[in-house]
């Protein structure tokens, strides 16, 4: 049997997978088995954020490796410690918890806003409202926190305490907030799943100042927003507010499993001993990893990617056959004519590898993509979405 067939016989049928089998990638480049080369515009769903086998980050990697690749949260490590002193440092966020995966820094996000608000208001003020359309996770918990129908239908019962409201709208907010008792909202303030919809800055801040003035937590889930990937280190660096508690996955850890929730100064001491806990979790290589990608994510290097940002902006903006772009930085959805998956598909045989959201397409380049690297890849795909059928 060939890998595909093996892979088909013995892993668990959730994947519903390209025909590439991916043998080695270097930069934003990636060569399948038979030798066949991409520009991959996915970088492993926005996880790759230096592109593949990065020398920085290999170096760092291997360097922690042979030192110690795991000790538990029982003793302490230095590249933890660096890593969660950067992240406030670069955030002005207190502490942080760290995981495997963005459905546990969510996870980790929740646990706080019920402690937090059971201890200050009392138990009855469990909802976290979140918004219709937002991904969070996978786990039941954040499935529950997930605004789509579509993910909830196999698994009932889900976690109790979740609502759903429309983004941009505030009455909304307002009557959900009379009608629960709500600890938080929880938001992404770019709907990355969802079809990469940015809220707007005007929503955006009105929750802000409404959370506040009830003393209700604001949970940003930056899985896919974090770490670069809109132009700035976070996504709510954006709109000019400050969350109470911050998730982040995806990219942090620069293609090695990592989750960080970062918590803000309501809740920096909500967790005491034991309330809480990961045995991977701080895990000294991913660690690493992750202190070798936010180390490299200064200023001008960010101003970089809104700059490859707002290029692929307004290149796509005036590209026959795609009909409406959205996002920020290096996440982008395309609305497109014909079928996004026509377009992917077709693509994938150009040479250049694309996601999906929803009905679009979408492009979550490595962050570092060479700048002309990425022009040929957006020629590719506009000649492609100009073809009619
Ligand atoms: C991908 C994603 C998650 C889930 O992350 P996992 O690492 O797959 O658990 C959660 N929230 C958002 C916004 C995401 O994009």
């Amino acid at each position: 049997m060939n890998i595909k067939e093996v892979d088909n016989k013995y892993l668990a049928n959730t994947y519903n997978r390209f025909p590439v089998e991916a043998s080695f990638g270097k930069g934003a480049i990636l060569t399948d088995k038979s030798g066949k080369e991409y520009i991959d515009l996915g970088s492993g769903i926005g996880v790759n954020a230096f592109g593949y086998c990065d020398e920085v980050w290999c170096d760092a990697v291997k360097d922690q490796l042979l030192k110690i690749q795991h000790t538990s949260n029982l003793y302490y490590t230095e590249p933890s410690a660096r890593l969660a002193k950067l992240l406030c440092q670069k955030t002005g966020m207190k502490k942080v918890f760290f995981s495997n995966s963005g459905a546990e820094a969510n996870e980790c996000a929740i646990k706080a806003a019920r402690k937090y608000a059971s201890q200050k208001k009392g138990d009855e003020y469990f909802t976290i409202i979140t918004l219709k359309n937002s991904f969070h996770g996978r786990t039941l918990t954040t499935l529950a926190a997930t605004g789509q129908d579509k993910f909830h239908e196999l698994y009932k019962p889900l976690t109790d305490g979740f609502v759903s409201i429309s983004a941009e709208n505030i009455d909304e907010l307002e009557n959900a907030i009379k009608l629960y008792k709500p600890a938080a909202v929880m938001a992404e303030c770019i709907q990355g799943e969802g079809g990469v919809i940015p809220l707007s800055a005007d929503y955006l801040q009105a929750v802000r100042k409404i959370t506040e003035k009830n003393d209700i937590l604001l949970i940003l889930d930056e899985v896919q927003t974090g770490n670069g990937r809109t132009g700035k280190l976070y996504g709510y660096m954006n709109y000019g507010i400050m969350p109470d508690i911050v998730s982040t996955a995806k990219g942090l850890g620069g293609g090695l499993p990592i989750g960080a929730t970062l918590l803000g100064e309501k809740v920096q001491d909500i967790f005491e001993f034991g309330d809480h806990g990961s045995t991977f979790g701080a895990n000294p290589v991913s660690c690493a990893a992750a202190l070798s990608i936010l180390e490299r994510m200064t200023d001008d290097f960010l101003d970089e990617v809104k700059e490859k940002g707002n290029y692929l902006f307004e290149y796509f903006s005036k590209c026959k056959g795609i009909t409406a772009v959205s996002g920020m930085g290096l996440m982008i959805g395309l609305k497109t004519s014909r079928p996004a998956n026509e377009i992917i598909g077709e693509a994938l045989n150009a040479g250049v590898l694309l996601l999906s959201a929803k009905d679009k397409v979408r492009l979550l380049p490595p962050l570092n993509i060479d700048f002309d690297l990425l022009k040929k890849a957006a020629s590719i795909i506009s000649k492609i979405c100009e073809k009619e059928n």
